[in-house]
């Protein structure tokens, strides 16, 4: 019991002492069973990817979508990343589900990309966490798996966080660099939740900012959020950046978001993470513009 104590304790950060209660050792044994039960899920097909579409805040059409990853578990059901992606990130599994998740969303996308034509070819985006891109294979892995999609690279925006930056700057810019040669676009995600001063982003070799769902969350409502997310925006458009709106709910926010001509914008509001069937649907009327918009066909 208190070996567990302790191991609670070393997970909460150094210099942290816990007491043992009964509870911990339940949530240790099921941490311990899900990690053994995620090495046998990626051998055994139980992932799966959801898409959920980017939409263009001028024309309420589907620009693209984010790949997310999602866990069918045998006896519980779908897992969200957040019951699992941790486990997978200090085990290191992590590498192999985004290696996965990388390779199903360029071949997804680029099926979708041919059964429906558009002027506008659809965007696909890919998180990869930090362990992926520390790998030395990082960007051979992105160039395989654009060959075997067939995937143009322009159309493959892969989504990094500041913590990634930030553990290991030089090799990270390198790495950024490397993937940017390859022709593929990148993307800070859940910007503005990092530290990385806004300075510091003229030196990274980005394209589209993510504008986190916390300031998102605020606006119209909270003006120091209303004024952050302006700010955001300015600062993208003098540095060329591309920004995505994240977490958008209401429709007074995709207003708000359009008259600071926010280009893109992801969340409940157009829709939830869907499966490849309902996205297909979606894909099929994509010409359309999304019922929210008010727009018909
Ligand atoms: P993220 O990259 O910030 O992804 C967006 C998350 O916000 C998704 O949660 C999405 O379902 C959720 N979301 C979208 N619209 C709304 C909204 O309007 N309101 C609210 N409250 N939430 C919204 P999800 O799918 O649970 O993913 C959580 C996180 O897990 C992701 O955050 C990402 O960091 C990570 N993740 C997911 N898939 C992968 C993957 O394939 N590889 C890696 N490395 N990480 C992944
Ligand atoms: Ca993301
Ligand atoms: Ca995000």
């Amino acid at each position: 019991n208190a070996d567990v104590a302790m191991y609670i304790a070393k997970g909460q950060g150094k210099g942290c002492a816990r007491l043992f209660e009964p509870a911990m050792h339940t949530a240790l044994l099921e941490r311990l069973e899900l990690e053994a039960q995620l090495e046998v899920a990626v051998e055994r097909a139980q992932l799966d990817l959801q898409y959920q579409p980017i939409v263009s805040l001028a024309t309420g059409r589907v620009s693209g979508f984010e790949a997310l990853v999602r866990w069918n578990h045998p006896e519980r059901g779908e897992l969200p990343p957040e019951a699992f992606m941790p486990i997978a990130e200090e085990t290191g599994l992590v590498v192999a589900i985004d290696r996965w998740v990388l390779l199903k969303a360029c071949c997804q996308g680029r099926a979708w990309q041919r059964a429906y034509p558009a002027d506008e070819p659809l965007i696909v985006g890919v998180n990869l966490s930090a362990r992926q891109l520390e790998e030395d294979d990082a960007v051979e892995l992105v160039e395989l798996a654009l060959e075997v999609s067939g995937l143009p690279p322009e159309h493959l925006v892969i989504e990094i966080t500041e913590r990634f930056l930030l553990r290991n700057e030089s090799l990270g810019i390198k790495t950024l660099e490397a993937l940017r040669a390859l022709g593929v676009r990148l993307a800070i995600d859940d910007f503005g939740t990092g530290y990385s001063s806004l300075a510091y982003l003229r030196h990274l070799p980005i394209d589209v900012l993510k504008i986190d769902r916390s300031f998102i969350d605020g606006l119209g409502r909270s003006e120091e959020d209303t004024a952050l997310v302006q700010a955001i925006l300015r600062l993208a458009r003098s540095l060329n950046l591309e920004t995505i709106a994240e977490g958008v709910e209401r429709p007074d926010q995709r207003a708000a978001l359009a008259d600071l001509q926010c280009t893109l914008a992801q969340g409940w509001h157009f829709s939830r993470p869907l499966r490849s069937a309902e996205m297909e649907d979606l894909l099929r009327t994509r010409t359309a513009a999304l019922p929210q918009f008010g727009l018909t066909v």
